[in-house]
C-alpha cells in the first residue's frame, strides 16, 4: 500500500545516505574509489596520520593515496531528507495536515447535511405524492360512483320498462286468447245451426257467448322504446357529472356599482366591454376610478368555487380575485400583497401572473376561455385553460377573508374595436376544434 511504503522507502533512503563512522546524514560527501561513502571529515579524521596507503573503513579495500571525490548528487539529496525531516519542515506538515483535515471534515459536514436534505426532500416528494394520490383516487372514486350509479339507474329503469312492457303484451296475449276461444266457440254453434238447418226449421239463432273485445292493433311503439336508451349516453353522464360538480359553476354576474365609467356591461350582467364613452354613473364608493376594473356582484370568504371567463381573442386582460379590501380610487399594481391574484394578457401573447415582479408564463396556446379555481380554505387560486383544463399558473399564498371575482378589460389602444369579457354560466360549450 503506498501509505505504508512511503516512511519505509524514506527510512530506506536515509540509511543509505548516513555515514557509517558517524552514524548521521552526511555532511559534505565524498566518494573513495570502492564507491563507499562518508562525511568529508569523518574520512579525513580516520586516515589522519596514516602514512602511506589507507583502507576503507567499510570494505577495509586498501588505496594508495588519500583521494576521495565529492559527490554533489549525493550531497543533494542528502539536502533534502535532511530538509523534509527538519523540525519546521515537520510542523508545516502537521499544520497542512490539520488544515486539510479541517477543510475536509467541513466538506463532510456539508456533504452530510446536503444527502440529509436530499432524502427529507425524498421524504416530502413521497408524502406529498401519495397524498395526492389518496386525493385523485378519492375524486376518481366519486366520478366512477356517479358513473356506475347512473348505469345502475338505467338499467334498473330499461328492466323496469321492459318488464312493464311484456306484462301489456302478455296481458293482451291473453285477452286475445280468451276472444279467439270464444269466437270459435260461437263459430262451433253457428256452424251447427247451419249444418242442421236442411232438416229442421230455424226458430231462433243460437245462443251465442258474449265475446270479450280486444284491440288487434295494440299500441306499443319499439322506437319509442329503444330511443330512450338508443341515446348520446355519454352526453347524458356529462351533464349528470356536470350538476354533481362539488363545487358547481358559479354563475357570476357583474356588480355595476364596481365598474370603472368607462366599462359598459351588458343588460343581463354578463357582459363588460371597455368604451371611449365615459358613463357618469351614481357615485359609489365600490367604485373603481383609476383603473379600467370591475368585479363580479359574487363574493367568497370560505369554500372552493369555480367560474370560466371567456375573453375571446382580445389582446390583453387581467382577470382574477381581488380583495374585498382593495383600494378602488387608487391607482394599485395588481400583486397579491395589494390584494390581487391575477392572471394576465399583453400585446396578444404575453402571458403572466400577477406577482411583483410579473412571472411570465410560455403557453403553447391563447386560451379563449379561463377557468378561475378559488379555495378559500387552502388559500389558493389557480388559472386553467378551460378548453383542456391544463394548469397555467396557481398562487398558493392565496387570499384570507372575502374576495370578489376581478376583470379588467383594460384600455383599448384604438386600433383594435374593444372586446368584451364574458361570464360563462354554462360550460357546456362545444370546445373549440
Ligand atoms: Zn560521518
Ligand atoms: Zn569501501
Amino acid at each position: 500500500m503506498a501509505a505504508e511504503a512511503a516512511p519505509c522507502t524514506k527510512s530506506s533512503l536515509r540509511e543509505d545516505l548516513t555515514c557509517a563512522i558517524c552514524c548521521d546524514l552526511f555532511r559534505d560527501p565524498v566518494m573513495l574509489t570502492c564507491m563507499h561513502h562518508f562525511c568529508k571529515l569523518c574520512i579525513s579524521r580516520y586516515w589522519r596520520g596514516t602514512q602511506g596507503p589507507v583502507t576503507c573503513p567499510q570494505c577495509r579495500k586498501e588505496f594508495s593515496s588519500k583521494h576521495f571525490q565529492t559527490n554533489y548528487l549525493v550531497a543533494a539529496m542528502v539536502e533534502k531528507v535532511r530538509a523534509t525531516t527538519s523540525d519546521t519542515y515537520v510542523k508545516n506538515l502537521e499544520k497542512q495536515v490539520k488544515e486539510t483535515l479541517e477543510d475536509h471534515r467541513l466538506k463532510k459536514e456539508d456533504l452530510v447535511n446536503s444527502v440529509r436534505r436530499d432524502k427529507e426532500k425524498m421524504n416530502i416528494i413521497k408524502r406529498v405524492g401519495s397524498d395526492l394520490e389518496a386525493r385523485v383516487k378519492g375524486e376518481y372514486r366519486a366520478l366512477h360512483q356517479i358513473l356506475l350509479d347512473e348505469e345502475t339507474c338505467m338499467l334498473e329503469q330499461l328492466r323496469r320498462e321492459q318488464e312493464e312492457e311484456l306484462e301489456k303484451a302478455q296481458r293482451h296475449l291473453e285477452a286475445a286468447e280468451q276472444a279467439l276461444k270464444e269466437l270459435e266457440e260461437n263459430m262451433e254453434a253457428l256452424q251447427q245451426c247451419s249444418a242442421a238447418s236442411g232438416s229442421v226449421v230455424l226458430t231462433e239463432l243460437p245462443h251465442l257467448r258474449p265475446c270479450t273485445q280486444v284491440d288487434v292493433t295494440p299500441d306499443f311503439d319499439i322506437n319509442a322504446f329503444s330511443n330512450k336508451y338508443v341515446a348520446p349516453l355519454g352526453y347524458i353522464a356529462w351533464r349528470r357529472m356536470l350538476k354533481s360538480l362539488k363545487p358547481g359553476p358559479s354563475p357570476l354576474t357583474f356588480d355595476t356599482d364596481t365598474a370603472h365609467p368607462n366599462i359598459h356591461v351588458s343588460r343581463d350582467k354578463t357582459m363588460a366591454v371597455e368604451c371611449d364613452v365615459t358613463n357618469h354613473p351614481s357615485h359609489h364608493s365600490k367604485r373603481f376610478l383609476q383603473c379600467v376594473n370591475i368585479l363580479a356582484a359574487q363574493g367568497f370568504h370560505s369554500g372552493r368555487h369555480y367560474w370560466e371567463v371567456d375573453v375571446g381573442s382580445s389582446s390583453k386582460w387581467d382577470l382574477g380575485v381581488a380583495s374585498e379590501a382593495v383600494d378602488r380610487h387608487a391607482r394599485i399594481k395588481l400583486s397579491p400583497e395589494n390584494g390581487y391574484w391575477t392572471l394576465r394578457l399583453r400585446k396578444g401573447n404575453e402571458y403572466s401572473a400577477g406577482t411583483q415582479p410579473w412571472t411570465r408564463l410560455q403557453l403553447g396556446s391563447s386560451p379563449q376561455r379561463i377557468g378561475v379555481f378559488l379555495d378559500c380554505d387552502e388559500r389558493k387560486v389557480s388559472f386553467y385553460n378551460s378548453d383542456d383544463m391544463s394548469l397555467l399558473y396557481a398562487f398558493t399564498n392565496g387570499p384570507r377573508g372575502k374576495v370578489f371575482p376581478f376583470f379588467s378589460p383594460c384600455i383599448s389602444d384604438g386600433r383594435n374595436k374593444p372586446h368584451p369579457i364574458k361570464l360563462l354560466h354554462d360550460l357546456f360549450i362545444p370546445l373549440s376544434a
